[in-house]
């Protein structure tokens, strides 16, 4: 298995309701390293930006506006198999449907407001990291 860095970001909701230091012990708990940590309120462009490739889809706007209402949390994790395991981590993206134990079972709400964002392949995690963070940033 390779070493993979991925990004990972709390998002407002699990920020605002209190639960940023509980999925950061969630990580560490299982083993994954942080190299990077920022806490940032993403301006409507930045948002627009990152969700680029969904800029087609009904819930584009909302997902926007959801994005944006609040600081966030960007990381990126490093790790054997880092992108997946991640994947695994967060669950399903409907909070309602995600398997029990899972970072959006336990503090996301629905479909929108998930609690994460994790990039899904090698290709997004490489722009995805490089969106958030520049390679002075990274402690590793
Ligand atoms: P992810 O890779 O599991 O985050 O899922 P997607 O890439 O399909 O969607 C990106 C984000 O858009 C999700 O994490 C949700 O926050 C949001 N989202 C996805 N589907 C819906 C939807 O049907 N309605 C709304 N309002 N938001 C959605």
């Amino acid at each position: 298995m390779a070493l993979e860095r991925t990004l990972s970001i709390i998002k407002p909701d699990a920020v605002a309701s209190g639960h940023t230091g509980d999925i950061v012990a969630r990580f560490e708990k299982n083993g994954v390293k942080i190299i990077a940590m920022r806490m940032l309120k993403m301006s409507r462009s930045q948002a627009e930006g990152f969700y680029a490739v969904h800029r087609t889809r009904p819930f584009f706007n909302d997902l926007v506006a959801f994005m944006t209402s609040g600081p966030v949390v960007a990381m990126i994790l490093e790790g054997e198999n880092m992108i997946l395991k991640n994947r695994d981590l967060m669950g399903a993206t409907d909070s309602k449907k995600a398997a029990p134990g899972t970072i959006r079972a336990d503090f996301g709400t629905d479909v929108e407001k998930n609690a994460v964002h994790g990039s899904d392949s090698p290709e997004t995690a490489a722009v995805e990291t490089a969106y958030f963070f520049t390679a002075c940033e990274l402690n590793a």
